[in-house]
């Protein structure tokens, strides 16, 4: 198919209604895959309910291993690593960069590097639509690898069931998760908040994409909590020739959908889910259009 449309939706920080977006816009919209590719916080499972299907591991960066039969305490590695990782008797595998200085220090052959399992694939099917996500170990360290690898799974969904969208929980910041999930994407749209952090953090958003000529979109959450913050963010978007979305109200029922694990507009049909609704209409037509 070649056709597929995907749309990545990202934020400044964590918090700023991001995932109750994307769990939106996954149940209002049709013939759509799913891909949290939020890696660090993959809590979109969460509201999507998926049963997974398949799944596998993902093996992150190298690190020293030691072969304790072989090791003599001679100390050499200690006094190699620049990381302070290795002692004669302990390893700290957070500090290990995998350099192999080490390794070749060892005078016994005592150490090697390997790579490590750090998260989990998975793909599956919710009541939205299919759906690919990953899971990090706890100590495991983001990685645009793992961004890119769940948007590959996510686009084998969308061909083997020939659908034609696939919407993205992008990873908050601008990290290299953040540009694995935006790169080649047809759409971004910033979700932000009418703070002047978030107004900030959205206009670095911009610039990133921006910068990889990406057509993009805001989403203003809690419009109401400062008008003036918000009448800024309009002049802004305006200027920068900006579509506004939708304009998303203050309401606590939100927080309610977010505790009974459902999106937005699933739980209720409040001010905050009616302007969901609206901003998914007005994104719907805009990805028709590209
Ligand atoms: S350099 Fe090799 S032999 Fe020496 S303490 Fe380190 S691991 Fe053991
Ligand atoms: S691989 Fe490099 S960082 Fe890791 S323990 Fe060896 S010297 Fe230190």
């Amino acid at each position: 198919m070649s056709d597929l449309k995907q749309v990545t939706i990202v934020s400044g920080k964590g918090g700023t209604g991001k995932t109750t977006t994307v769990a939106s816009f996954a149940a209002l919209g049709s013939n759509k895959v799913i891909a949290d590719c939020d890696v660090d916080a993959s809590n979109l499972y969460l509201l999507m309910h998926p049963q997974d299907t398949e799944q596998g591991e993902f093996v992150g960066a190298k690190i020293a291993v030691r072969d304790w039969d072989k090791c003599t305490g001679c100390g050499m590695c200690e006094r190699h690593c620049r990381f302070n990782a290795i002692t004669v008797d302990d390893f700290d595998e957070l500090a290990c960069e995998g350099c192999g200085m080490c390794v070749v220090a060892c005078p016994t052959d005592a150490l090697r590097l390997e790579p490590v399992v750090v998260g989990t694939w998975y793909t599956g099917v919710s009541a939205y639509g299919p759906m690919a996500h990953a899971r990090l170990l706890p100590a495991g360290e983001s990685s645009g690898r793992l961004v890119t690898l769940v948007r590959q799974k996510a686009e084998n969904l969308a061909y083997e069931n020939e659908l034609p969208l696939i919407v993205i929980d992008g990873p908050p910041g601008l990290g290299c998760t953040t540009t694995a999930a935006l790169t080649e994407t047809d759409l971004a749209v910033v979700v932000t908040e009418p703070s002047l952090s978030g107004i900030h953090d959205m206009e670095r958003q911009i610039e990133l994409i921006n910068h990889f000529d990406l057509n993009a979109a805001v989403i203003i959450n809690k419009h109401d909590i400062n008008m003036e913050n918000t009448e800024h963010l309009r002049a802004w978007c305006a200027r920068e020739g900006l579509p506004i979305l939708g304009e998303i109200p203050w309401d606590p029922q939100v927080t309610d959908a977010l505790s009974a694990k459902q999106p937005l507009v699933e739980h209720n049909d409040g001010p905050a889910s009616q302007a969901m609704r609206a901003a998914w209409e007005r994104t719907a037509e805009l990805i028709a259009e590209l």
